[in-house]
């Protein structure tokens, strides 16, 4: 349990109100900041002060309360890509399959089969505070879920997921019930939704570019799965292939992919073609894609998060991590949800790029950092917060996971974050209100 530790000085803050200290043996800020007995003071919801905590409370000139921890205080944990509602469907994740299709047969026979979506999504919310995560990409399949983020006090976006329309279902209602959903969304919850074309194979051409035009029109983030599946890319190069059989065979081949054999060239520009890419979108996966591809995702300023479990778990191929690193994509990392990952613990998938990128021969000596960043202001810039979030600097909302790491220096504390995996965050500070403390965590 972590302690409070005591009174250093006052009692108040600013116009009365109360400062808390949080210290550690180490604070990683971001940026490169690396503090030996650091201190990050909180007050309301936005961090005031990160440094040694001597200097920090000789600096508040006033008493806080100080909260001590062990292990590392950094920036809130970003999940970039998750869908919190199927966090029920947990059994399907812990399987292993030959294919995406394989998957995806066992996915939709276990959906059919489900009900309280709500009560679903609460429960991995609570998982995800309990991994250090302070923001997230949420993709929402039920519009009850829409505000799950927002009500349950974490940060990030709901993006509201479409799919399975042809251009005719577009006109005819899916354009009217979209505009009504975003509508609904009112308030300040409505701040935190965005829009989710679900993917180029589930959505006819046309779809997909109203999709992407409404988004800008309205000023939203969105969020799209590319590049996941060898089926989907021969569905989107030549219209042919399992996948493309399987939509065919719902009744989709009025799509224009189907109907003109393919856009003859892969998800990324084919996706780039429709103006479907670009700052105000992040992709999730980016598994088969080639250097034109990863060109195109930099040129645009689309920022690609990277799910390792849950492709391992569907039996796909690992994404170029190495060579998204070499080439400076902006990279960002997620769990995607139960129903396809073993947790929604995202260090256990930071931890799992980090050995995928050694084996794929990246051996530069900024691994840990570049990683750290992927999980931190990655994740930020994948959602456009990275004024908010992503690093602990003063003037930013109040978001410190603590992590179970504390080694003599400051680049083994690091390793020893990037590395740890699942389960090691010992607490969750969400806009400065402490959310998880890990119980029997003695210091
Ligand atoms: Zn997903």
């Amino acid at each position: 349990m972590a302690l409070v530790t005591g009174c250093a000085a006052a009692v108040t803050g600013v116009r009365g109100a109360p400062i808390t200290v949080h210290t550690a043996p180490w604070v990683l800020a971001g940026d490169g900041l690396a503090i030996r007995r650091g201190a990050v003071a909180v007050l309301g919801e936005l961090v005031v002060a990160v440094g040694p905590l001597r200097e920090v409370l000789r600096g508040l000139g006033t008493r806080a309360e100080v909260v001590e921890w062990r292990g590392a205080l950094i920036p809130g944990l970003v999940n970039a890509h998750a869908h919190l509602q199927y966090t029920d469907m947990a059994a399907l994740g812990r399987r292993i399959y030959g294919s995406f299709e394989e998957w995806s047969t066992a996915f939709a026979a276990d959906f059919r089969r489900r009900g309280d979506w709500r009560a679903s999504a609460e429960r991995g919310l609570d998982a995800v505070i309990r991994s250090g995560t302070t923001a997230l990409s949420d993709v929402v399949t039920h519009v009850e879920n829409l505000d799950v983020l927002w009500a349950g006090r974490v940060h990030g976006i709901a993006y509201w997921e479409v799919m399975s329309l042809r251009a005719a279902d577009w006109q005819s209602h899916g354009r009217k019930r979209t505009v009504e959903i975003l509508d609904n969304a009112s308030g300040a919850a409505a701040r935190a939704v965005g829009l989710s074309p679900h993917a180029p194979y589930s959505l006819d051409t046309q779809v997909l570019a109203d999709l992407s035009a409404l988004a800008r029109e309205r000023g939203l983030r969105s969020h799209i799965h590319v590049a996941e599946s060898a089926a989907e890319h021969e569905y989107v190069v030549a219209g042919a292939g399992p996948l493309a059989d399987r939509w065919r065979s719902w009744g989709y081949d009025e799509f224009a992919l189907l109907r003109q054999g393919g856009a003859g060239v892969g998800p990324v520009a084919y996706a780039a073609s429709v103006g479907v890419l670009g700052p105000h979108t992040h992709i999730a996966h980016g598994i088969y894609v080639n250097a034109d591809d990863r060109a195109a995702l930099r040129d645009t300023g689309t920022v690609v998060a990277l799910c390792p479990r849950s492709n391992a778990v569907l039996g796909l191929d690992e994404a170029p991590v190495a060579d998204y690193l070499r080439e400076g994509n902006i990279i960002a990392v997620g769990t995607d949800s139960l129903s396809s990952s073993p947790s929604l613990d995202v260090l256990a998938d930071v931890g799992e790029l980090y050995r995928i990128a050694r084996r794929q021969g990246y051996r530069e000596r900024d691994l840990h950092r570049r990683l750290f960043d992927a999980v931190t202001t990655g994740g930020a810039a994948a959602m456009g917060m990275a004024d908010r979030i992503g690093t602990l600097a003063p003037g930013k909302l109040a978001d410190i996971a603590v992590v179970e790491a504390d080694m003599p220096t400051a680049s083994d504390t690091l390793a020893a974050v990037v590395e740890a995996g699942e389960g090691s965050a010992l607490g969750t500070v969400i806009a400065g209100e402490l959310r998880y403390v890990r119980e029997q965590a003695p210091l």
